[in-house]
């Protein structure tokens, strides 16, 4: 009983998902694993709002071992990245310690003049840090005089929550001179979020977080004057204006996809609006992706399906379809020396 509940909510989700217009969503219902592959998209993201009241109540495997279908108790479902495949990954198994603040330490030169690094996907979401009904700035990132500001202060009360902006995990969550309570938090994608001034930790060195969740209490420990949360976002070791990537007037992210450029490790780079050859990129991205899913629905079109009758061989069939066994068996995942039923379904084109 509880299976057929599960199943009929899978094909309302992939009925629901049909009726989207969204490429990747269209790939989904094809079963294909690489429907996940985030595609960029030029508008913003909203940040969850957090508690995320709705919990769990059944898992179901994809054909991507990391991807699952998490079946929510508000009837609603999402896709979700299992942590035990997740962490599997070279991100969480090199360059990891849990006292430095850079255990990369990477020489400028060594990396890329360019790199897309994806914030969130069909499966992983993103969540403001601090309080979104008020968002408070007092410091921004770069030099103030002679001192280089990693991050930026958001002013928040003492014990307000401090949230994950995205899942990962907890590579450090201790006391550090000048940061105070700090909890640096490694994401898939490779980037670092630390948040420092915590009255109190939640999370705990190697615990994984998901976007959302409750990783501590704003305070002002350390180096501060006043309860603020020090939000900091790094790449490979290298802090970079946090502003690259989360519009503080409105705590949304401000794309999906995060162009880094070289520039970005430059302390005095600080955000500008993007330049109209990133958003021309983008714009590419996004149609490569729009032709695929075309060319794939074309392909779905132009499918023929035959009925075997009795008598049918595999050759004769090829010949009547003017095609040949080879491609009829790779069409259906079977071998030539495969027998065939009556009133079996082949596609033959
Ligand atoms: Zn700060």
């Amino acid at each position: 009983m509880r299976k057929t509940i599960v199943t009929l909510l899978v094909l309302a989700a992939c009925v629901q998902v049909w009726g989207q217009t969204d490429s990747a969503a269209l790939r989904l219902t094809r079963g294909r694993a690489e429907l996940l592959v985030p595609r960029p998209a030029l508008h913003p993201v909203k940040s969850l709002i957090p508690p995320v009241s709705a919990v769990g109540v059944d898992t179901i495997a994809t054909e991507n071992p990391v991807v699952k279908i998490v079946l929510l108790s508000d009837g609603t479902y999402k896709y979700w990245k299992d942590p035990a495949e997740v962490l599997k990954e070279d991100t969480f198994n090199t360059f990891w310690d849990n006292y430095g603040s850079d255990p990369y330490r990477r020489s400028w030169e060594s990396f890329p003049e360019k790199a897309y690094v994806w914030l969130v996907d069909d499966a992983s979401q993103y969540c403001y840090p601090g309080d979104l009904s008020r968002i408070d700035i007092s410091s921004r990132y770069g030099y103030r005089r002679t001192r280089y500001h990693r991050g930026i202060d958001i002013r928040l009360p003492k014990g307000t929550p401090v949230y994950a902006s995205f899942a990962g995990k907890v590579r450090m969550a201790k006391y550090i001179s000048g940061y105070g309570n700090v909890v640096v938090i490694r994401h898939e994608n490779g980037l670092e979020t630390f948040y420092a001034h915590l009255s109190k930790m939640e999370a705990q060195r190697d615990d994984w977080v998901e976007a959302g969740q409750e990783i501590g209490l704003a305070g002002a420990t350390g180096r501060a004057s006043g309860s603020h949360l020090h939000y900091e976002v790094r790449y490979l070791g290298y802090a970079i204006d946090p502003e690259w990537i989360i519009d503080f007037s409105n705590g949304d992210l401000r794309h999906q996809v995060f162009t880094f450029k070289k520039q970005h490790l430059d302390p005095n780079f600080k955000f500008e609006p993007e330049s109209d050859d990133e958003e021309e990129l983008i714009a590419l991205a996004d149609e490569e992706d729009r032709l695929e899913a075309e060319r794939l629905e074309a392909e779905r079109k132009a499918a023929q399906y035959y009925t075997v009758k009795s008598g049918d061989t595999l050759s004769r069939i090829a010949v009547r379809y003017h095609t040949t066994i080879n491609a009829i068996c790779k069409l259906n995942n079977i071998t030539a020396k495969s027998t065939l039923r009556v009133g079996q379904r082949l596609r033959v084109k």
